[in-house]
């Protein structure tokens, strides 16, 4: 079979087998997808041969790219030596045991503790089942209420979509009744008439508030994105951690700071929560652990959690058969290896990110962009129709699908979210990439404001 027919038949086999993730499957049924079929250094391409500059790093996870051939050789090795075993009933193997140690080491001193599952979303639950131990063994069962944010995007299990705050999530799960959510802090879109910080510091007290209509002695805990990445990489104001942080250390609950986009040099240093200032008791990650190269997430548990847990003793009755997957800890390993002994992160930020945002900020000028966020090698554009109303461009977003469309169609792979083009390149992307990307998304700012007339 011909390329041409094989990937006419893939098309047909996709639309009519394959159910995928947030996505209509009717309309996928009648009108398919782009398939991909393989990928270099920052390009990805799809089956009909179109390459594209891969401005997501895939699902914000390949920070360090398609080329990593020691990743893939980590990988090789320990499916060649031990392709499972799993680390229930007093077992563990050596990947595992050796990439806990190593994200000990590159985590802050209060982190000595790593449990292992394979996703962001898993790892989500795995906190609150955390949590929830921790204080039934303290004798305080009824602190159970959690609070989160609205938008706030914690994956899709029903604990996590729970957690997560994105009301048409909530629509269609039967979420948890204990867990809360306050605002977000997304200026531009919640309280654009204000000061930034006053409305930072605003909506970071909704979390005093909140603890105190629910009772200080029956919260758990606040789990927050440092910066909220698939609800559009909302930059919070200055003076929202701190007060956040300030909140949580005066109360008597715990922080759950969600690195599973954030973590692994994303906003330019290797975890968000030091770039904000943030001191959490529970770091949630994945993606980037293995670069994307394998499925794996985990918590970072801190002392204070694990000094309960490890005095009272007795089963933690959770655990995934993959917890501590030998070729997904391999590849963990691998990742780190090349992010410790490298300066991928401290360039990105000190060199990439600075140009990223310069040459992004200049798109402010551009008739139909409201706003230009971002921090380290995460940013968002914001598209309106009209810069001082900041009316939209189009109803339902229509006019940042357009965007998205047009910027796919000339080689760029952004994103889409709400109203807002949404970028996270990979970190080892250089200025000349960069300039490349924004010269793409330009171009398809100007199709878009010709498109509606502006
Ligand atoms: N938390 C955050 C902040 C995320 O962005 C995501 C995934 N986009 C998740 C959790 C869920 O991770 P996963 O898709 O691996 O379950």
């Amino acid at each position: 079979m011909n390329m041409q027919a094989n990937n006419g038949n893939l098309q047909r086999l996709d639309q009519s087998h394959h159910l995928h993730p947030f996505t209509d499957f009717r309309d996928y049924a009648q009108h398919g997808g782009r398939i991909f079929s393989r990928a270099e250094h920052i390009y990805i391409y799809d089956s009909n041969g179109h390459k594209m500059l891969d401005g997501m790093s895939g699902l914000w996870c390949c920070n360090l790219g398609y080329s990593q051939q020691s990743i893939v050789d980590a990988v090789t090795e320990q499916m060649q030596q031990l392709p499972y075993y799993n680390n229930f009933f007093q077992c563990s193997n050596q990947p595992a045991i050796e990439l806990a140690k190593a994200l000990v080491d590159v985590t802050e001193d209060r982190f000595n503790h790593v449990f292992f599952t394979n996703s962001g979303s898993e790892a989500n639950d795995t906190n609150l089942r955390l949590v929830s131990r921790y204080y039934q063994l303290q004798g305080r069962p009824e602190k159970k209420h959690i609070i989160s944010r609205k938008n706030a995007y914690h994956g899709s299990t029903i604990a996590a979509a729970s957690l997560g705050g994105m009301s048409g999530m909530h629509e269609q799960t039967n979420g948890l009744d204990y867990i809360h959510h306050i605002e977000q802090p997304h200026w531009f879109e919640v309280g654009p008439d204000e000061d930034p910080d006053a409305f930072g510091l605003r909506v970071a007290r909704q979390l005093e508030d909140k603890i105190d209509e629910l009772g200080e002695s029956n919260v758990a805990a606040f789990i927050a994105e440092p910066v909220q990445g698939a609800g559009g990489v909302i930059i919070p104001p200055d003076s929202y951690w701190p007060e956040v942080q300030r909140i949580c250390d005066e109360r008597d609950i715990l922080l759950i700071a969600d690195e599973v986009i954030c973590g692994f040099g994303r906003t330019g240093q290797w975890f968000g929560s030091q770039t904000y200032g943030i001191k959490p008791d529970l770091m949630t990650f994945a993606k980037a652990v293995t670069n994307g190269y394998q499925p794996l997430g985990g918590v970072m548990v801190s002392d204070k959690i694990t000094d309960v847990l490890l005095n009272h003793g007795g089963e933690f009755s959770h655990g995934l058969t993959y917890s501590g997957h030998p070729a997904a800890t391999a590849a963990g390993l691998a990742t780190l290896k090349i992010l410790r002994e490298s300066n991928i992160i401290a360039n990105a930020a000190d060199n990439v990110a600075p140009h990223f945002q310069a040459r992004l900020k200049e798109l402010e000028a551009h008739p139909i962009v409201g706003q230009v966020r971002g921090r380290g090698m995460f940013a968002a554009v914001e598209l309106v129709s009209d810069k001082t109303s900041r009316e939209k461009l189009a109803p339902e977003s229509a006019g940042a699908v357009f965007c998205r469309n047009t910027a796919n169609n000339l080689g760029l792979m952004v994103r889409q979210t709400g109203n807002a083009m949404i970028m996270a390149p990979p970190l080892i992307c250089n200025t000349g990439e960069i300039d490349a990307l924004v010269d793409m998304l330009s171009q398809a700012l100007d199709a878009t404001a010709k498109h509606y007339g502006i």
